[in-house]
Formats: C-alpha cells, structure tokens, sequence
C-alpha cells in the first residue's frame, strides 16, 4: 500500500460498512463459498481489449461513464488466471464500485 495516499475518507469508510454488512449477509444466506476461477483464455482477453480501448476513446472524447471504467476492470478480472494479479484486479473491480457508489451519493447530496 503506498503510505503517502490517506487511508480513507468518512465517506469511503460509510460505504465500505455497506460492503462489508453485504458480506455477511452474503456468508449468512450463503455460508463460505469455494468456487473455481473460471477466468482466462482468448475470449476474455479479446472482451478486456475491447472494453480497455473503449474506455480509452470515451476517456479521450470526454464520455467516459462509471459503467466504461467498471466494464474495463471486470473483463480484466475475467482474462487474468495468475491468483496474484487476479487478487489485484478484483480489488481494483471493489474499489471502482466503491468509488462510483460514492459518485452517485454525492448527486443526491446537490
Ligand atoms: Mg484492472
């Protein structure tokens, strides 16, 4: 973690507690789940090219959407197979839900 970002604002905390309260509903209907990855191979890293050059052009022209970035992160989740790096895409997949949560809380807030 890099030590010169602030952990955390209050309201990333606020919905952090969302998330983690999501959890143990998820563990309380659901109990521990153990499921396969079930990521990688040519077709999902043609769908994360795809959506990576899509998010670029709607980035460049000043369209981008939450719904670009969030695609863009979930179809890397989707082509990564090394455990490492697909740990790393899917809290970069949390962290952008997070941020766009955030985003939407902040508008009912103007
Ligand atoms: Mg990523």
């Amino acid at each position: 973690m890099d030590e010169d970002i602030p952990l955390m604002k209050d309201h990333t905390a606020e919905v952090l507690s969302e998330v983690m309260q999501e959890r143990a509903r998820q563990d309380a209907k659901w109990g521990e789940q153990n499921h396969p990855d079930g990521t990688g191979g040519q077709f999902f890293k043609y769908v994360a090219k795809i959506t990576r050059e899509a998010c670029d052009a709607q980035s460049a022209s000043g369209q981008i959407t939450w719904r670009h970035i969030l695609d863009e992160e979930a179809a890397e989740v989707c082509a990564e197979t090394d455990p490492a790096k697909l740990r790393e895409e899917l809290v970069q997949v949390a962290a952008v839900a997070v941020a766009w949560i955030e985003a939407i809380d902040r508008r009912s807030k103007t």
